[in-house]
């Protein structure tokens, strides 16, 4: 600013002694824009050198920390063919027990999708911040639509109503903001992919109706199943580890090489219950072959 104030004061001295001498007034306006010129540069690299050059990495790691930092572009996802792919999934949640989910799936670095409930989520005291933390999560974890309701338990009248339970799955998904076009039918396996479909008769108007609006419905090979009474796991880790390894060399899973594995977020707000997960996780560790991924990589999920 000092050496800009320098031109100007120069600049109107050098105009009073030209005058004074008889210099032609070309000359004089020529002498001015040079000085002009000169202000005008300094005032922009002044403007730089004030810039604060720590504002920019700071606001990035504010937005970071209040998970709304933009996203770094999506790599794209390669099949590994000599691999075993299995989806862990956990359905219902917000409930007690997904913050459980969350914290072993983490701490045992796998992947795992969450198949939400948009009442759950109003419901629960805390469950905008934990469907926030599973949707800040991705690529760890997945964040995904599994109705608004719940069909609230009455799956006959749901299924038969295909506008009523499509607006019923749109709704969750704006109540989540679930990124992606991937659902779980409540109470129902029926799976819809790209160019393809197997559902049962209920569900198949449904399935249809999403089909058509560009969604994947994703269904189950292997279900850790729980008692209904107290939400306790059935398996054991080893029976159920048994059982994908079996699935798997019978062939039995929908897509080869890839097992999705159903279970629910209530079966592991027991610390036993809990413990139970992570020996199952560990156990499919063991086999170097086996991958954990999310659902959005299933062959032939739309994008
Ligand atoms: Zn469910």
């Amino acid at each position: 600013m000092s050496i800009c104030l320098l031109y100007l004061s120069s600049t109107i001295f050098t105009y009073m002694y030209l005058r004074q001498r008889g210099f032609r007034l070309i000359v004089i306006v020529f002498l001015g824009f040079f000085g002009f010129m000169s202000c005008n540069n300094t005032l922009k690299e002044n403007t730089f050198i004030e810039k604060d050059p720590m504002a920019d990495s700071a606001k990035k790691a504010y937005l970071e920390k209040i998970g709304a930092a933009p996203k770094a572009p999506e790599q794209p996802f390669v099949v590994d063919s000599t691999k075993f792919y299995i989806y862990l999934t956990f359905d219902d949640g917000p409930q007690p027990g997904t913050i459980n989910c969350y914290n072993i799936c983490k701490g045992e670095g796998i992947k795992a999708t969450f198949f939400m409930v948009a009442l759950h989520q109003q419901r629960k005291r805390d469950g905008k911040q934990i469907v926030g933390m599973i949707r800040n999560s991705y690529p760890q974890f997945l964040l995904a639509n599994h109705s608004f309701d719940h069909t609230m338990e009455h799956y006959q009248y749901f299924y038969q109503h295909p506008e009523m339970a499509f607006d019923n799955f749109m709704r969750a998904q704006d109540s989540l903001q679930v990124p992606k076009k991937i659902i779980r039918l409540p109470g129902n396996g029926g799976w819809v992919l790209q160019n393809q479909m197997k559902t049962s008769h209920l569900v198949s108007a449904v399935a249809h109706r999403l089909d058509s609006a560009g969604y994947n419905v994703i269904g189950w090979d292997v279900e850790w199943n729980f008692n209904h009474k107290n939400a306790r796991p059935i398996q054991t880790p080893e029976k159920l580890a048994a059982q994908v390894d079996s699935a798997f060399s019978k062939h039995h899973e929908y897509m080869t090489k890839n097992m999705v594995i159903l279970s629910h977020d209530r079966m592991f707000k027991r610390s036993e219950d809990s413990a139970s997960l992570v020996k199952f996780i560990q156990l499919m560790k063991q086999n170097p072959k086996y991958v954990f991924e999310t659902v959005d990589h299933y062959p032939g999920a739309k994008k």
